[in-house]
C-alpha cells in the first residue's frame, strides 16, 4: 500500500488523500521510479515552498529540535492578527538563541497606522507574552516591503548558523520564504535537501552559501484563529486582500453590529457616539437594536448573517460574550483574526462576541 512510499526529498510518508497535509503525492507520482512529495517537487522544479500544516503533536517536536540547535528564529506573525496567529509556546523552547520577528501583511493596515508605533506596540507585546526578539520588522511578503532589509538582518544575525523560519498557518510564511529565496539564491537551483532528526517530519532546508540552512518548519493550527472555524470558501471574505478601509458606525445605547455571523458588537452605555471598524471591505456589517440581536441570529445566523455558512451552523461555535469597560480614549476592541473597532473617547460600555475559542480583547488603538 501507499504508506510504504517515501518521499526522496524529506523522507516524509507519502500519502495521496489530502493536498493540504505533510507528504501529499498524486497518484501519479506513485507510478515513478523516484517518488517525490508535491512540497519537494514544487521546491526542486519552480523554486516555490508551499504551505503545508502540523499536528500540536509534531509542532512540539519541532520546537523541541530548535531549542536544543544552535540557530537564529526567524518568527512571523500576521499583524492583522497577531494575538492569534502567536505562537503561545514558542518563548519556552527557544534557549539561548536569538529571534527576528516579522509583523506580515502590513501592506492592509490603513495608511493611518504609524509604522513606528506599531514596531513599538509589537515590542511591548512581545514582552508581555514572554518573547525577547533581537529586532521587530513589519513586512509585506506579497508586495516585497523590507524584505531586503530582513534578509540582510537573518545574515548578520545569525552568526554563521542555521535559520529556522517558524509561523502559524496562514501567516505568509511560504509567501516570505520564497521572496527570500529569491535574494539568497537568485535563480540558482535549490536542493531539497531536508530530515528532521528523530522523527518523520518534512523540512526544507534552503542551502545558504556557507553550508549552513534557512529551514522552513511546517505551519501550525492555530485553534483559537478565527480562520479554524470558517468554510475555506470564506477565507477570501475575513481575510483583506488590499488596505482596509475604516468604516464608521455613529451608534447610539444598545445598538449592535453584527459581522457577517462570526462575530458581533453591542454597544451598552456612554451616549451616542462613533466606532471606526476595521475589517475586510469584503465582510458585510449589519446593524440592529441590541434587543433584537439574538433573535435576528437565531433567524438569520448562516444566510444573512454569513459567513459561516447555512450548512456549517450545526458545527459553528456559540458566540461567547465578552464586555469590556473602555476608560482610556482611543482603544481598539479587537475581534482575533477578524479586525476590530477603534473608539475614540473613553467611558464607554461594550460587548465583543467570538466564536467559543476565539479571543476577544482590548489594547490602546494602533491608530
Ligand atoms: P503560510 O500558511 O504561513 O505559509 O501562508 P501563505 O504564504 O500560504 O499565505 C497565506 C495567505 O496570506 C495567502 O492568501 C497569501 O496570499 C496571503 N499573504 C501572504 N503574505 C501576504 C502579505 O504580505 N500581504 C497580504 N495582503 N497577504 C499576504
Amino acid at each position: 500500500s501507499e504508506d510504504q512510499f517515501v518521499c526522496i526529498g524529506c523522507g516524509v510518508k507519502v500519502q495521496t488523500e489530502n493536498p493540504e497535509e505533510l507528504g501529499y503525492a498524486p497518484h501519479s507520482a506513485l507510478q515513478k521510479e523516484t517518488i517525490i512529495c508535491q512540497r519537494c517537487f514544487r521546491l526542486k522544479h519552480y523554486n516555490e515552498v508551499q504551505d503545508v500544516s502540523l499536528t500540536d503533536d509534531d509542532f512540539l517536536k519541532i520546537l523541541n529540535e530548535i531549542g536544543q540547535s544552535d540557530a537564529l528564529i526567524v518568527k512571523i506573525v500576521d499583524i492583522f492578527d497577531f494575538n492569534g496567529s502567536w505562537l503561545p509556546g514558542l518563548h519556552r523552547f527557544v534557549g539561548n538563541n536569538k529571534i527576528l520577528l516579522v509583523g506580515n501583511k502590513v501592506d492592509l493596515l490603513p495608511k493611518s497606522v504609524k509604522t513606528n508605533k506599531l514596531i513599538n506596540w509589537m515590542k511591548q507585546e512581545s514582552k508581555q507574552l514572554g518573547l525577547k526578539p533581537e529586532e521587530v520588522y513589519l513586512a509585506s511578503a506579497a508586495k516585497g516591503y523590507s524584505i531586503n532589509e530582513i534578509a540582510a538582518a537573518i545574515d548578520h544575525y545569525r552568526e554563521g548558523k542555521d535559520v529556522y523560519v517558524v509561523g502559524c498557518t496562514n501567516v505568509g510564511k511560504s509567501t516570505f520564504i520564497n521572496r527570500i529565496l529569491k535574494e539568497v539564491t537568485g535563480e540558482g537551483d535549490v536542493i531539497t535537501t531536508s530530515h528532521f532528526p528523530g522523527t518523520t517530519l518534512d523540512i526544507i532546508e534552503i542551502p545558504l552559501s556557507d553550508g549552513k540552512a534557512l529551514v522552513d518548519t511546517p505551519g501550525i493550527i492555530n485553534h483559537h484563529q478565527m480562520a479554524h472555524y470558517v468554510d475555506k470558501r470564506d477565507l477570501k471574505v475575513i481575510t483583506p486582500k488590499k488596505e482596509i478601509k475604516p468604516k464608521v458606525y455613529q451608534l447610539n445605547e444598545e445598538q449592535t453590529l453584527f459581522f457577517g455571523g462570526l462575530a458581533r458588537f453591542d454597544y451598552m452605555a456612554g451616549g451616542r457616539r462613533s466606532f471606526v471598524c476595521h475589517f475586510s471591505n469584503e465582510l458585510t456589517i449589519h446593524r440592529t437594536k441590541t434587543e433584537k440581536a439574538d433573535e435576528l441570529y437565531r433567524n438569520h445566523a448562516g444566510e444573512m448573517l454569513t459567513p459561516p455558512r447555512e450548512e456549517q451552523m450545526e458545527t459553528f461555535p456559540e458566540l461567547v460574550k465578552h464586555e469590556f469597560t473602555i476608560k482610556e480614549p482611543k482603544t481598539d476592541i479587537v475581534f482575533s483574526g477578524l479586525g476590530w473597532i477603534t473608539v475614540n473617547e473613553g467611558g464607554a460600555k461594550v460587548a465583543a462576541y467570538v466564536p467559543k475559542g476565539v479571543h476577544a480583547m482590548i489594547r490602546k488603538s494602533l491608530i
